[in-house]
């Protein structure tokens, strides 16, 4: 009894912290976290990701305002991040969330920290987050919070159920949600620079949605950001 029950634990913690590579399967050392250096630095990274001319901000132009916009990693299909972000969603490992959000930030926004002063995690619906047990784009948020020091405030809320928009186009989809997010926490918001992150970013109807509100409630600046950037076919 007593066996299996350490063997329980055992178990729990290699799922909270994994000893071997999410990518390769190679045993990690204790100074690395979810993925061995060689994976972690093949990630492929976006395009000029550090810069502020960059493919998120021409993928989301046009469609709300924002001041900047970064997206860390490339998201094809069936390549190393979507297997990543497969994982973080629905492998119950909100530790790699959070892992990505600290390696995005050491990478990226780190350069960029001293232009916002609140993090907003874009929102699941309630329903789904009952069912996943966490919000990804909540403990990414959690992970730049961890070295940034800015606050996490979870200001939106999430009211219609998305449907499954693979088969509507971009302006449908767009329509879909824009009016799926209202404000949860208005005096949080009010003059902030709010840098709203989400996992990935496709068409950006999302973070549009998202970033309506927070505009309407009188945030001063977006910086948008997510993990990946999901690659036109
Ligand atoms: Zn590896």
């Amino acid at each position: 009894m007593e066996i299996t029950l350490k063997r329980l634990a055992l178990d729990f913690m290699t799922m909270l912290f994994p000893t071997v590579c999410g990518l390769c399967g190679k045993a990690i050392t204790p100074f690395e976290s979810f993925l061995c250096s060689p994976c972690l630095i093949q990630l492929p990274r976006e395009r000029n990701y550090r810069g502020i001319e960059n493919d998120t901000c021409t993928r989301l132009r046009g469609m709300f305002p924002f001041s900047e916009a970064y997206s860390y990693l490339r998201f094809s299909k069936k390549g190393q991040v979507q297997k990543l972000i497969h994982k973080l969603k629905y492998n119950r490992q909100p530790k790699l969330a959070f892992q990505l959000g600290v390696w995005f930030t050491s990478e990226v926004l780190f350069l960029h920290q001293d232009k916002f002063d609140t993090i907003v995690p874009v929102p699941l619906h309630p329903d789904k987050l009952y069912t996943r047990g966490y919000n990804q784009s909540f403990e990414i948020a959690t992970g730049v919070s961890h070295v940034t020091g800015h606050p996490v405030v979870e200001a939106l809320e999430r009211i219609h159920k998305s449907e499954t928009q693979t088969h509507l186009s971009r302006w449908d989809r767009f329509e879909n949600t824009s009016n799926e997010f209202c404000i949860a926490k208005p005096d949080e918001i009010r003059g902030k620079s709010i840098l709203l992150i989400d996992d990935i970013i496709t068409t950006g109807a999302t973070m549009s949605g998202s970033a309506s509100p927070l505009i309407a409630n009188g945030a001063s600046r977006i910086i948008v950001a997510a993990i990946g950037l999901a690659q036109k076919a």
